[in-house]
């Protein structure tokens, strides 16, 4: 049994659809299990549909709702074949639903977090039924399971954690025998409280699902389709014309992960580490790549860094202890702010009466920044970025530090870290010079390659 998840791109529209199809037909003898995410941008649309909602722009909202009902229209039912009436009832039921609950939140002018994830889950909902549809048309045996059935979660509505034994007992019990059988799909970024209530497991959670199915399974393998041909040794987005990454460790996988490569969520990687699960990465447009192959331990590797992450715009917070010297306590207090507001600090380094983190998540900010001036001077630096050299041999080789200062001698560099992983060199420089500092630094270190390892 493999899991294979498609992100959004890979079904954005009927003819990605139909290569999803094909993709899948050369392995149903692996007995796939298919993860799929919303149809293209949907969950931005129906986000967007929300929060026109909650500000009182009726007129705006449902007229966004109108687009994507078009959207699936169009592109779904041309592929449901002989069901495309079937299917056409069910798009107009979802749609239905969410006009009235649009009209709700505008008439009462509030988005609970709750709200958002009844309102974003419609795009996996939707898409795994338009996909099920489309197997089926073409000559698959598929059935749809509804992913709210088996990914139970806690209530953190927008972020929700699995719980994993359940989870895992419900997908041995509900889904696997069907898997035996038939190409069971399912909606990624989905799943329910255990009262039933609708949550999502955060911005590109499908990846996190696919790893949740394939644990709960045992599934061989666990197939991340999406738009690109692999892990690449620089984020496109950034720098296009990076090498593919052939081979890579979970550990490795993980930090360029977390470390701003959105090609996998970071949480991805836990549940296939625990149980040894193959993660391959592939490009749905090109499905003869071979992809990135992420196992347990990496092919040796000549090169000692593998890739270069980033994440952009975060912001420095300088914390300053307001007596002399860094007093007892200081430390505690100040991680006690974070944790009460639930954002995670990226990088920190600290110096006699000063501590300075990085943020990615500003949406608490001005509350954060109020409560450490209870008992500390603080300064915001905005617009950061960080660039982050990974790799299991930076380790063992000396001079990587001293090559990528050189590389950067010109750039202010406001913060440093050399990961307690061990497996990342990471520092944080203005985000307008970050273009620049990973063209230079890619090229210091990726100008010869070990071809065993990179394309
Ligand atoms: P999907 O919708 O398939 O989940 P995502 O947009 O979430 O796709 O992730 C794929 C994107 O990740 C790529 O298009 C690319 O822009 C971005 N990305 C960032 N860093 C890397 C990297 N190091 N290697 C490959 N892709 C990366
Ligand atoms: N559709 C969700 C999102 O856009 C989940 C995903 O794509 O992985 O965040
Ligand atoms: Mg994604």
């Amino acid at each position: 049994m493999i899991v294979m998840k498609f992100g959004g791109t890979s079904v954005e529209s009927e003819e990605a659809v139909a290569r999803v199809t094909s993709i899948v037909k050369t392995q149903v003898h692996r007995r796939p299990i298919v993860i799929v995410s919303a149809m293209g941008k949907t969950t931005n649309k129906l986000l967007a549909a929300a929060h026109e909602a909650a500000a009182g722009r009726r007129d705006q909202a449902l007229a966004i709702v109108d687009e994507l009902r078009a959207h699936h229209l169009l592109h779904g039912l041309a592929l449901a074949g002989p069901a495309a009436a079937e299917l056409d009832r069910y798009i107009r039921t979802h749609f239905d639903w969410l006009d009235e609950l649009v009209k709700g939140l505008s008439v009462v002018g509030e988005l609970s977090p709750r709200s958002m994830d009844a309102i974003a889950s419609v795009g996996e909902r939707l898409s795994s039924l338009v996909v099920s549809f489309a197997f089926r048309a073409a000559g698959l045996d598929a059935t749809h399971v509804d992913a709210r059935r088996v990914i139970l979660t806690d209530d953190r509505f927008t972020q929700a954690q699995p719980l994993f034994e359940q989870t895992y007992a419900l997908l041995k019990e509900r889904v696997r025998p069907i898997a035996e059988t038939s190409v069971v799909v399912m909606g990624g970024f989905i799943g329910a409280t255990e009262d039933g209530h609708t949550t999502t497991l955060g911005r590109g959670g499908s990846d996190f699902s696919a790893a949740i199915a394939a644990a709960g399974v045992d599934a061989e393998e666990i197939q991340i389709w999406t738009d690109v041909d692999g892990m690449l040794t620089a984020d496109p987005r950034i720098m296009p014309g990076g090498r593919r990454v052939k081979s890579i460790s979970f550990a490795e996988a993980s930090e360029m992960a977390y470390f701003g490569a959105k090609v996998l969520h970071p949480a991805t990687i836990l549940p296939a580490f625990e149980k040894n699960i193959p993660v391959l990465i592939l490009n749905s447009r090109r499905p003869d790549v071979e992809g990135t192959r992420i196992t347990a331990l990496a092919m040796p590797c000549k090169n000692p860094v593998k890739s270069i992450s980033c994440k952009r715009q975060i912001t420095i917070l300088n914390i300053r202890s307001t007596r002399m010297l860094m007093a007892h306590g200081f430390m505690r207090r100040i991680f006690e702010v974070f944790d009460r507001f639930e954002t995670s600090v990226d990088m920190v380094s600290t110096s006699e009466v000063s501590v300075s983190l990085t943020l990615d998540n500003a949406e608490n900010l001005d509350r954060i920044h109020d409560d450490l001036r209870q008992f500390s001077e603080v300064t915001l630096e905005e617009n950061q970025a960080i660039v982050c050299l990974v790799g299991e041999n930076i380790r063992h080789t000396p001079g990587i530090a001293g090559r990528a200062f050189q590389v950067l001698s010109n750039k202010n560099i406001r913060m440093i870290s050399q990961g307690a992983s061990l497996l990342n060199l990471g520092f944080v420089i203005a985000d307008k010079d970050l273009p620049d500092a990973v063209s230079a630094l890619h090229k210091e270190f990726f100008s010869e390659v070990d071809p065993a390892v990179f394309a």
